[in-house]
């Protein structure tokens, strides 16, 4: 990987495309190199890295990596040296009833939406520990703050990346590393492609912003955290429109 030394440096996991990719839009426009990965589209992540490259002059790594495997996580780390955010983005979901779900499904849900913060967390942590500084954000659901009938499994996932984010926050404190969540609500990204219009449009009228939430709105919030004081930890904060 080629990483400036001084330069900040920040990883977005799913950063391919819908809000991973407004993420790493947002650091590239505050002049963080990157390092964003994805797990089966890297043609589309290495043109969005070059893009932003391009635009805003940082450096910017695609790479290949399940955030689901924890040997795939590793190998980006062996070549790191320093990190100044960790932005666990990468998230599936699966809509059905719990009882049609197979262990195999729930295991992935759990291991890509959950495990996944473990994984790049417990990496990330003695390189933000060397600096006494550093930042970690949670992308979560509204579905983890109250549970969606049809998404047990994801809810599941994602109040679990609430907790993990509050009991994280409170044992990194003292060392000065922020963690906190962004609990997000309907956002517009392929995500929802699963839903028809007309679903989207009774989902809309139930938001009283009336409209979804957009990709760039999270960016902008996950550039907030990082520059809100660091007494500001484990909190998750619910960006969804007034909805739930
Ligand atoms: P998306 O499907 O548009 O993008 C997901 C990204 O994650 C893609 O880049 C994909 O390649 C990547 N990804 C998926 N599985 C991966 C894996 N195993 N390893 C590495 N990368 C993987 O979805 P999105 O809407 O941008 O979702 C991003 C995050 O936001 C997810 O964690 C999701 O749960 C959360 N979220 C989204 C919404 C919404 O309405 N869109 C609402 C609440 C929370």
């Amino acid at each position: 990987m080629n990483i400036t030394k001084n330069a900040p440096l920040a990883m977005v996991t799913g950063a391919s495309r819908g809000i991973g990719r407004a993420i790493a839009e947002a650091l590239a426009g505050a002049g963080y190199d990157l390092i964003l990965t994805c797990c089966h589209t890297l043609p589309e992540l290495q043109e969005a890295a070059a893009s932003l490259e391009e635009k805003y002059g940082i450096t910017c790594t695609a790479v290949t990596a399940d955030a689901s495997d924890p040997s795939a996580i590793e190998k980006i780390f062996a070549s790191l040296d320093h990190l100044d955010v960790l932005v666990n983005n990468a998230g599936i979901s699966y809509i059905g009833l719990l009882t049609d779900m197979s262990v195999d499904e729930w295991q992935h849900i759990i291991n890509t939406n959950l495990s996944s913060c473990f994984y790049t967390s417990r990496l990330a942590i003695p390189l933000m520990l060397q600096k006494h500084s550093g930042c970690i954000i949670n992308i979560s659901s509204v579905w983890g703050n109250v549970g969606a009938s049809m998404e047990v499994a994801y809810s599941a996932s994602k109040g679990g990346v609430n907790s993990f984010t509050k009991a994280l926050a409170k044992e990194l404190a003292p060392s000065n590393i922020q963690v906190n969540a962004i609990s997000c609500g309907v956002i517009d990204t392929a995500m929802n492609h699963c839903f028809s219009p007309e679903e989207m449009d009774t989902l809309r009228k139930e938001i009283p912003a009336d409209r979804l939430g957009q990709p760039e709105e999270v960016g902008q919030l996950v550039l907030q955290l990082i520059q809100a004081p660091t007494y500001l930890t484990g909190q998750i904060l619910t960006l969804d429109g007034g909805w739930q």
